[in-house]
């Protein structure tokens, strides 16, 4: 048992709650303004840091119609700028962070089977999001092969790489959602896949100003 504990991803209203009310006295008043003014300083990061990113469904894990399947990335479409992407997310839609030349990830659904010298140095030293049903982490390629056989019994569960691409903050997601074509969230339309309701969480940086793990790191702290 480690003593180190990821907290569960936040629901909008916790963070309405605990982040919106105690600073609406002195800053924005308006939620939906507020909320908006924290997606764009996330996504003036990714820009930043020349993350390519894409429009993805309205609480869903799906490109929006005609951008690509699933999995991969129709390299036709450019990426989107700060302020389109700005325009996607002030209606509800959510980015994703497309892996190309610069980054990977690594997924990992459940956090207790990564050994926990590794991801206590990963979430505490570097950029780590927590998703709907665990966390992530970006890690900056170097250009040399990723050696992810090294990964292999560490708990990971996906890297995502190259054309693949990664759902970011503050993007909204339902727990019980996999990327399967059966879960539909449709602007709050449909029913979750046990005909009740949805449960969204929001993805969040554990601290949005930790550095971008590198690769040759990972290497390392394999070792
Ligand atoms: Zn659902």
């Amino acid at each position: 048992m480690s003593m180190f504990q990821i907290k569960p991803a936040r629901t909008l209203h916790e963070i309405y709650e605990q982040d919106f009310i105690p600073q609406k006295e002195t800053g924005i008043h308006g939620w939906r303004e507020w909320f908006v003014a924290q997606w764009r300083s996330h996504i003036e990061f990714y820009a930043e840091h020349h993350w390519w990113m894409m429009p993805i469904a309205a609480r869903g894990k799906r490109p929006v119609q005609n951008r690509s399947n699933y999995s991969t990335v129709n390299k036709m479409w450019p990426a989107l700028t700060v302020k389109q992407a700005e325009e996607w997310a002030s209606k509800d839609f959510n980015i994703a962070v497309i892996g190309g030349r610069q980054i990977f990830w690594l997924d990992i659904d459940e956090p207790q089977k990564v050994p926990a010298s590794f991801l206590e140095v990963a979430a505490t030293q570097f950029l780590t999001m927590r998703t709907a049903r665990g966390l992530a982490i970006p890690v900056e390629r170097s250009g040399r092969g990723l050696g992810t056989k090294q990964l292999d019994g560490i708990g990971v569960d996906t890297v995502r790489k190259g054309n693949t691409y990664q759902l970011v903050p503050l993007s909204v997601t339902c727990t019980r959602d996999s990327g399967t074509s059966n879960h539909r969230v449709d602007f709050g339309k449909s029913p979750c896949v046990d005909g009740g309701k949805h449960d969204l969480r929001v993805r969040e940086f554990l601290d949005l100003s930790k550095p971008v793990m590198m690769q040759k790191t990972l290497g390392r702290l394999l070792k």
